[in-house]
């Protein structure tokens, strides 16, 4: 008798279906991708520096919009305000100003999206935020929006924002159940939000899965992968313990041995990146989210690898879609 398949012959079959619908990484190229990059504001001015240099890296790709996290505490704000005051002023890029509900009452939060209105940014990722003391438990201020689906709400009564929130495709690590999530999704949906944003992954089949169980709860709004290219497998993997995403067995074994060989693992994770991507591009996306960590490298490459490509050469002065008014 036949035996029921296992899951890694599930994960076999679905890359073989991706495949032959175009998706493996050596089948023509796709021209229909459209990417945006996540930055988070410097805490230095060699941060600074670095920051900037990958953005004007990254620019010539052409993303949608780049957006820049948000930390509660007053000097971690002032440093995403200026990150997108300066993204505004200098450059011809789409920002999108990340907001949390952390520490701060809802007329606080209401005058910060106020001034992002009056500045010109038109697009929020809105979020609940993790606590900033070393409790690790989220509690709502007296005052301020208590979840996601509320702050979404009041961004409403704000601006005619475009608003993205975030989706867990393996669960929140703080919800009830994966049902009680997708609820939660589904209310930030219903408050307003035009679109989700991912956690990272790295099992793609638990992603399809999420998105399959998205459109059966009755979201239909886009639900866009979020990419983390591994720029250090260690770093990843501790991260990854905290928010809840998966490292599977399969990707330690490929960056086994290559801790003190940055070469190699940069090759590894630019070509493991572009599969998934590919991967998920024959299932149908077309979007993609990266986590830059503000590091080009890998993201550029993978852009590459998926088609994305700067529109006029890079160097040349029309390609360049930073401002002219930018320093560095
Ligand atoms: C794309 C993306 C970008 C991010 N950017 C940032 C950033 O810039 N700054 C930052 O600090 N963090 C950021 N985060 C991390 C995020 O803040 C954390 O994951 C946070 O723990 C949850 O935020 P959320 O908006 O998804 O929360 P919510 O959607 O509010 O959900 C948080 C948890 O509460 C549960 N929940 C919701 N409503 C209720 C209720 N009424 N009763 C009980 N439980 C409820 C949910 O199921 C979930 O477990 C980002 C995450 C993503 C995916």
């Amino acid at each position: 008798m036949p035996k029921p398949p296992t899951d890694t012959l599930r994960q076999v079959a679905a890359f073989g279906r991706a495949a032959v619908a175009g998706g493996s990484v050596a089948a023509p190229l796709p021209d229909d991708v459209e990417v945006s990059f996540e930055f988070f504001p410097p805490s230095s001015d060699g941060a600074e520096a670095n920051l900037w240099n990958s953005i004007q890296r990254l620019a010539p790709l052409n993303p949608k919009y780049v957006s820049v996290t948000y930390g509660a505490g007053g000097s971690t704000r002032e440093r995403t305000h200026a990150t997108v005051k300066r993204l505004l002023g200098e450059t011809n890029l789409l920002p999108a100003a990340h907001l949390t509900c952390v520490d701060a009452t809802t007329q606080e939060i209401d005058t910060v999206a106020q001034d992002y209105w009056d500045m010109g940014v038109r697009h929020i990722v809105a979020l609940r935020g993790d606590p900033q003391d070393s409790s690790g438990h989220y509690t709502p201020h007296a005052g301020g929006y208590s979840f996601a689906c509320d702050l979404v709400a009041g961004l409403r009564q704000i601006g005619d924002f475009n608003i993205s929130v975030g989706a867990y495709p393996e669960v929140h690590p703080e919800a009830r159940s994966a049902k009680a999530d997708m609820d939660n999704l589904k209310r930030k949906i219903d408050a307003g939000a035009d679109q989700a944003i991912t956690q990272y992954f790295f099992d793609t089949d638990v992603y399809l899965r999420f998105v399959d169980q998205a459109r059966a709860a009755g979201i239909w709004v886009p639900i866009i992968p979020g990419i983390m290219p591994i720029h250090n497998f260690t770093k990843v993997a501790n991260f990854s313990k905290r928010c809840g995403a998966t490292i599977p067995r399969w990707l330690g074994d490929l960056f086994d041995g290559l801790e003190n060989d940055p070469d190699t693992h940069k090759l590894v994770a630019a070509s493991l990146v572009a599969e998934q991507c590919r991967t998920l591009h024959a299932f149908g996306d077309k979007q993609f989210h990266f986590y830059t960590l503000n590091q080009a490298d890998l993201t550029y490459a993978i852009c590459h690898m998926l088609g994305v490509r700067p529109k006029h050469p890079v160097g040349s002065d029309a390609g360049d879609r930073t401002n002219k008014k930018q320093a560095g």
